[in-house]
């Protein structure tokens, strides 16, 4: 007679806990850099850059429609951007004064702030991924340098040579293009079915930059934030503005302490506290808006979300 009542009890506690648990609803936002992308670009490479930001929100939404979290999804995207040597973040990344790649990442939980970031490494083949490790396996929330790659190594993490992130001339002709250009710093942001936001960016950081010389990027609060209360924020750009105006920080602070909606934060940061051509960001808020806003002639980004929204873009719509 007890079990009789205590299995539609649980039943319909279960229903009720998955019920509150799962929206259904998903968002993913990416970057692939903000800065002076030519119109007049050869249309393979074009179609290049493109397909490779479609690749990455499929990746991405592979993720969080089949119930994945924004944590995963995020990283995941990244990893596919920094592998890519299209874009300045991990195979690809610009090169110091000295001729090196340093990079940097970081990636924030909107459920509980938790976030890690990495500065300065040279041998870690996907530095988002080794920013996650921080965050979930370390006491600590940013390591540099040596102490970033010591850290790396006593969790078990695969090293490559410095010289696999200098491209090759294996796409001569783009690379000729690409060279002319600033690359791009990649980003995403995502909502999860469980209402989480995380945010993730990952950057070879400015050509010719001085050796050891921190971005935005890696910095909380300047290049990258999440909080589940209001937002999450992936910037590009020079960065020494953004650490200035603590951009990512300040959309999500707008947002909380001024009542303010996603876009008039991100305008007011890209518009009223940036300078033009400082760059951009992709910012997804709690319930599921987005925005993608910049001060450069282009921003290569994308976006897809549940209920059917996608479009990955260049310059101007
Ligand atoms: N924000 C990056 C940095 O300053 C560069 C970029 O986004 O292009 O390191």
């Amino acid at each position: 007679m007890k079990t009789k009542l205590l299995f539609p009890f649980f039943l319909f506690l279960f229903c009720l806990l998955t019920n509150a648990q799962t929206t259904g609803k998903y968002v993913l936002v990416i970057h692939g850099g903000a800065g002076g992308m030519d119109e007049n670009m050869p249309d393979s490479l074009k179609q290049e850059y493109l397909s490779s930001l479609n690749k990455a929100l499929e990746i991405g939404e592979q993720i969080l429609a089949n119930d994945g979290t924004a944590i995963d999804a995020v990283e995941k995207v990244i990893n596919y951007l920094e592998d890519n040597p299209l874009f300045n973040a991990g195979k690809g990344s610009v090169l110091t004064s000295e001729g090196k790649a340093e990079m940097d990442a970081a990636i924030m939980s909107g459920k509980d702030l938790s976030c890690g970031a990495v500065t300065g490494v040279r041998k870690i083949k996907n530095p988002i991924s080794l920013a996650r490790a921080v965050m979930e396996k370390s006491q600590h929330v940013f390591f540099a340098g040596e102490g970033a790659e010591k850290f790396a190594k006593e969790i078990g993490f695969k090293f490559v040579n410095p010289k696999y992130f200098i491209v090759e001339n294996r796409y001569e002709t783009w690379l000729k293009e690409i060279k002319k250009k600033k690359k791009g710093t990649v980003g995403a942001v995502a909502l999860d079915k469980f209402g989480n936001l995380a945010a993730a960016t990952s950057t070879g950081g400015m050509s010719m930059k001085k050796p050891g010389r921190v971005g935005d990027v890696p910095v909380i609060g300047a290049g990258t934030y999440a909080n589940n209360k209001t937002c999450a924020v992936s910037c590009t750009g020079w960065g020494e503005k953004f650490i200035k105006n603590t951009v990512a920080f300040n959309v999500s602070a707008m947002m909380e302490y001024k009542n303010m909606n996603l876009r008039d934060a991100v305008s007011e940061m890209i518009n009223n506290r940036l300078s033009p051509d400082d760059g951009g960001l992709i910012a997804v808020d709690k319930d599921g808006n987005f925005t993608l806003q910049y001060n450069t002639k282009s921003m290569l980004r994308g976006y897809v979300t549940s209920d059917g929204k996608r479009d990955v873009i260049i310059w101007q719509k």
